[in-house]
């Protein structure tokens, strides 16, 4: 399958990973909106949060597990980050591949829009 986030995720593709446990990898986004902005991406394929099911707990876990431990790693756990996911048509998901966005570094604003 020709899927960007699965071959940097699985190491088909050769990158600089901030962080990476059994279920997910971290890396810095290509282009990024904040000082901090790094990708956390499960290593299994799924379109988007939709995708996921119960049965999918522990990837969950780990996802989880990976976004916090990347929040430290990049400097953001004290100072705050914003988590987004986007997921479908409207939001402008470009990448149909289930990830985060964690975006900080710097005051964000209150807009999301
Ligand atoms: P989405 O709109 O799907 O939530 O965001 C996809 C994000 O992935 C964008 O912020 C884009 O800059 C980033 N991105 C797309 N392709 C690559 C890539 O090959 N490498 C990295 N590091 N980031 C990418
Ligand atoms: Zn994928």
């Amino acid at each position: 399958m020709e899927c960007i986030f699965c071959k940097i995720a699985n190491g088909e593709i050769p990158a600089k990973l901030v962080f990476e446990n059994e279920h997910a990898a971290a890396f810095d986004d290509i282009n990024p909106v904040a000082k901090v902005h790094t990708l956390v991406v499960t290593k299994k394929h799924y379109e988007n949060l939709l995708a996921v099911g119960p049965e999918d707990a522990e990837t969950l876990r780990g996802l989880h597990e990976a976004i916090r431990e990347t929040a430290k790693l990049k400097g953001v756990d004290a100072s705050g980050f914003r988590l987004i996911s986007n997921c479908g048509a409207d939001s402008g998901q470009a990448v149909p591949h289930l990830h985060y966005h964690i975006i900080g570094g710097q005051p964000l604003g209150q807009k999301i829009v």
